[in-house]
C-alpha cells in the first residue's frame, strides 16, 4: 500500500478521553475513531489488524475441526424468553420491536439460535459431534462502556459451540478447544495466563478464562505462588477463617441510634470501630424467594459464589419494597439477628463464623446493634442456614493452605462446558444408540477479537507508540522514502514490488513529507521493520533497516535488502 493514498489519521495529542495506553494508542496510530460511547469505526490499519488476528484464529479453528458457519445479529426475542436469558441478560441486551410488533434481540451471543437451528437438524447419536463456529458483531449495552475496544457496546467475537452424546466426547472437545486458544494467543504473540472460571450467565459446569496479565485489566486474577491454583475473582475458593477466640462473658446485644449511618464507611466513622468489626447483611431475590447473605463488613459479597450455593439459580439485589418487608428497615440498616424466618434461606460467609462478636445493622432505620455474637445471638445452622464460602477474596486469604496473590488481567477468551442447558430448553435432543432420547451436551468458546488487538498494544508499546508482534502488524515493513531524489524513489519502488512479489505486508511511505515526521508515524503505528533509504546510505549502495524493537539501523546493500 502506498501511505499517501491511506487514510492513517495520526495524531500527536493524547485523546482527552482515552485514559488507557492501548485506548490512548489506536486513536493516535489513526487505527480507529469513535463514533459513539462504546461504538468505534477502524480505518485501514486498524482493520487490517483485525483481520491478521481473524486469519489466525480461522486458521487455528479451522485446524481443530470446527466448521464456520453465520449467525444473524437480529434474533427473536422468543428464543431467548425460552431460556430465561432474556431476564438474566437484564439491560445488557439490546432489543426492538420490528414493525410487525416482534421483539428482536442484538445479539451479544449465539446459544440460543444455533441450538435452534441444530435443535431442527439432528435426531441421530451418529450425527454427532461437531463444533460450530463464527466470527461476527456482537452486541452488548454495557452499563459503563470504557477502555476504548476492551469494553465497547460492539464488538466483533469468535464464539463457537460443540455438540456431543456423552460427557467423554464433551471433554475431548473442550480440551481441544483450550490447546487451540493456547495457539491462537500464542502465534498473536500475547502473554497470557489461564484461569479457572465461573460460568455466570452462560450457565454450566466448567469454565476457564484466558486471561493477559497487565495493569489496566478489569478483570482479578487470584492465584498461589507456586502455580497450583489460578481462578479469577469470581471464582476464587478462599479457606475459612482460622476461628477466633470467643469473649469471656460477651455482653448482650445492644441497641444504638446510630443516625444517617447507611453505610459501612459512615457506621465505623460514627462509632469508632473498623469495618472488620462490622457485619453486613445483603438481601437478595431470587425469583419468589429471598435470600439473607451474610458477610463481614470489609469483605465484599460474591454474587457468582452466591448463585452457586443456590444451585445456580439467578439472584438480584432485592429492590426497596421487597428490603422493607423484610428487614421492617430502610437500606443499610438490616441485620441477621431475628430475620431469619423472613427469608426462604440464609448463607453466612466463613468469615461471619470466626467472627468472636461485631456490630450489626438492627433491622429498624437509624438504629445498629452492638455485641452481636455469631452462634448465639444468630444461628449459624440449620436446614435453611448455611455458613459457606460467599466473598471475594482479599489480600492475606489462603486456598488450600497457600497465601493467595493478586494481578489484573484482560479476558481476551473463556471456555465452557454448558452441559444440557440450553439443548433441553431449545430440544437439541437426539436418539441414541440405546434407542433412547437425549439431550445434547454442549460447549461454548469465545474470543474478543478486539480485545486480542488491544491487549497486544497494553503489552507492546513505548514513548514512540506500539510495537506489533510481527504476527498481527497492520504491516510487516514500512519502507520511508527520505527524501524526493530521482535514485531514492526508484530504490524504494524497487524493494517494495520485490517484496509485494514475496507476499510481503509492506507499506511504502511516499508522502510529501520530512523524514522526520514519517519516522514518527511509522513508530506510533508500530510497523516491526523499517527499510530507509536515505541519500548518503544509498549513495554507498545501501539502506537502512531497523527494527522497531531495537534502536540501531544496520546498513543493508540495496539488492539483498529484500531477502
Ligand atoms: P466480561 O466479563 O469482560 O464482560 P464476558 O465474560 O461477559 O466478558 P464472554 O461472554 O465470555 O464475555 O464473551 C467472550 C469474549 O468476548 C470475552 O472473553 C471477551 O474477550 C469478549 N468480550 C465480551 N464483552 C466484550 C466487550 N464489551 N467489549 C469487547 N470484548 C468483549
Ligand atoms: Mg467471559
Amino acid at each position: 500500500m502506498r501511505y499517501s493514498q491511506t487514510l492513517i489519521p495520526t495524531v500527536k495529542e493524547i485523546p482527552a478521553d482515552a485514559e488507557i495506553t492501548s485506548h490512548q494508542l489506536m486513536i493516535r496510530a489513526g487505527l480507529m475513531r469513535k463514533v459513539a460511547s462504546g461504538t468505534y469505526m477502524y480505518l485501514t490499519a486498524g482493520q487490517r489488524i483485525l483481520r491478521k488476528i481473524i486469519g489466525i484464529v480461522r486458521q487455528e479453528m479451522d485446524r481443530s475441526g470446527a466448521q464456520d458457519v453465520l449467525a444473524p445479529m437480529i434474533q427473536p426475542l422468543e428464543l431467548w424468553e425460552k431460556t430465561g436469558r432474556d431476564v438474566d441478560y437484564g439491560e445488557t441486551l439490546g432489543r426492538f420491536t420490528d414493525r410487525h410488533g416482534r421483539g428482536n434481540v442484538l445479539t451479544p451471543t449465539a446459544e440460543e439460535v444455533i441450538t435452534h437451528i441444530v435443535a431442527g437438524e439432528i435426531n441421530s447419536y451418529k450425527q454427532l459431534p461437531f463444533n460450530l463456529y463464527q466470527i461476527n458483531l456482537k452486541y452488548r449495552d454495557e452499563f459503563r462502556p470504557r477502555f476504548g475496544v476492551l469494553r465497547s457496546r460492539e464488538f466483533i467475537m469468535k464464539d463457537a459451540y460443540s455438540f456431543h452424546a456423552d460427557p467423554e466426547c464433551l471433554e475431548k472437545t473442550y480440551r481441544l478447544m483450550y490447546d487451540t486458544y493456547c495457539r491462537v494467543f500464542q502465534r498473536c504473540g500475547l502473554e497470557y495466563v489461564i484461569v479457572e472460571a465461573e460460568s455466570g450467565e452462560m450457565g454450566g459446569s466448567g469454565s476457564h478464562q484466558f486471561t493477559v496479565p497487565c495493569e489496566s485489566g478489569e478483570d482479578s486474577i487470584v492465584y498461589t505462588e507456586d502455580g497450583s491454583y489460578a481462578a479469577n475473582l469470581e471464582k476464587a475458593a478462599v479457606d475459612p477463617l482460622e476461628k477466633q477466640p470467643p469473649i469471656d462473658n460477651a455482653p448482650a446485644v445492644e441497641e444504638i441510634h446510630t443516625p444517617k449511618t447507611g453505610t459501612i464507611d459512615e457506621l465505623c466513622q460514627f462509632l469508632n470501630v473498623k469495618p472488620q468489626e462490622t457485619i453486613k447483611t445483603l438481601i437478595y431475590s431470587a425469583g419468589d424467594e429471598t435470600v439473607i447473605a451474610i458477610v463481614r463488613g470489609d469483605h465484599e459479597l460474591n454474587p457468582e459464589k452466591l448463585t452457586q450455593a443456590l444451585g445456580g439459580q439467578h439472584i438480584e439485589l432485592a429492590d426497596e419494597a421487597t428490603l422493607e418487608k423484610g428487614t421492617g428497615a430502610a437500606t443499610g440498616f438490616a441485620g441477621p439477628v431475628g430475620i431469619f424466618d423472613k427469608a426462604q434461606s440464609v448463607f453466612i460467609d466463613h468469615a461471619i463464623a470466626a467472627m468472636p462478636i461485631g456490630v450489626a445493622g438492627a433491622n429498624k432505620t437509624d438504629y445498629h446493634i452492638k455485641n452481636v455474637v455469631p452462634g448465639r445471638d444468630f444461628t449459624l445452622d440449620a436446614d435453611n442456614i448455611k455458613v459457606a464460602d460467599i466473598r471475594n477474596a482479599v489480600e492475606g486469604d489462603t486456598h488450600d493452605g497457600k497465601k493467595l496473590l493478586f494481578k489484573r488481567g484482560i479476558e481476551v477468551g473463556q471456555v465452557f462446558k454448558l452441559g444440557t442447558k440450553y439443548s433441553k430448553k431449545l430440544g437439541a435432543k437426539f436418539l441414541d444408540a440405546d434407542g433412547t432420547e437425549k439431550p445434547c451436551l454442549m460447549g461454548c468458546y469465545g474470543i474478543g477479537i478486539n480485545r486480542i488487538m488491544a491487549s497486544a498494544i497494553e503489552l507492546g508499546n513505548d514513548k514512540n507508540g506500539i510495537i506489533w508482534p510481527i504476527s498481527i502488524a497492520p504491516w510487516e515493513v514500512i519502507i520511508t522514502l527520505a527524501g524526493h531524489d530521482e535514485a531514492i524513489i526508484s530504490a524504494g519502488e524497487k524493494i517494495y514490488a520485490d517484496l509485494l512479489t514475496r507476499n510481503i505486508d509492506v507499506l511504502i511511505d511516499d508522502r510529501d513529507a520530512r523524514p522526520g515526521v514519517k519516522f514518527k508515524d511509522a513508530d506510533l503505528l508500530g510497523i516491526p521493520i523499517r527499510i530507509t533509504i536515505g541519500k548518503r546510505s544509498l549513495a554507498e549502495g545501501n539502506v537502512e533497516i531497523k527494527l522497531r524493537t531495537e534502536s540501531e539501523s544496520k546498513n543493508v546493500p540495496l539488492d539483498k535488502a529484500a531477502d
